[in-house]
């Protein structure tokens, strides 16, 4: 007689919010596609992309979900944020005004969560350090003072890209089993 093997299924909903323009759309066509846009429009069409990632041997799904440009309006529907198990919180190096913001996506994100949200502060952009207005440290510290996971990226050159979704990920994966 054989055995079925039944795979249980991971399907992780991950949103990225943050201020217009700090590179948002960009941080997930690196990572999904490894492309980069010098350009970028606000967003048309795709809502997220899918990615597999191994997490303990186990195959983990996330379903990252990008805003259609929604934000510069300040209106992210709560459909956006319904069911997110994870959070880029997306700030930009170079302007610190997109730094002050995050206390209010923070605010929303808690607003419109009702159970555990992996959350990783983002300093993108990090390949302008000659215009980096917000220092590593100030970065470190509102991450410490709320809790978050902190990293600095570069859509542009690639850097860190990959560990900004998948710590997120696996503390996903950490916190559902
Ligand atoms: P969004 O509005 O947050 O989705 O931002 P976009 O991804 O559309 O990016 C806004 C602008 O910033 C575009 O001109 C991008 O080319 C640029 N950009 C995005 N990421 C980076 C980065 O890591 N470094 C630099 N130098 N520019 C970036
Ligand atoms: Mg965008």
């Amino acid at each position: 007689e054989e055995e079925e093997v039944v795979e249980e299924e991971y399907l992780f909903k991950v949103v990225i919010i943050g201020d217009s323009a700090v590179g948002k759309s960009n941080l997930l066509s690196r990572y999904a596609r490894n492309e980069f846009n010098l350009h970028s429009k606000a967003t048309i069409g795709v809502e997220f992309q899918t990615q597999s990632v191994d997490v303990d041997g186990k195959e983990v799904k996330a379903q990252i979900w990008d805003t259609a440009g929604q934000e510069r309006f300040r209106a992210v529907t709560s459909a956006y944020y319904r069911g997110a198990l994870g959070a880029l919180l997306v700030y930009d190096i170079s302007r610190c005004s997109t730094f002050d913001s995050i206390a209010r996506w923070l605010d929303e994100l808690n607003t419109h969560s009702d159970t555990t949200v992996a959350r990783m502060l983002v300093g993108n952009k990090c390949d302008l350090e000659t215009l980096r207005e917000v220092s590593v440290e100030e970065g470190k510290a509102l991450a410490e003072a709320e809790g978050l996971f902190f990293i600095e990226t570069s859509a542009l050159d690639s850097t860190n890209v990959k560990a900004a979704f998948e710590i997120v990920i696996k503390e996903i994966y950490n916190n559902v089993s």
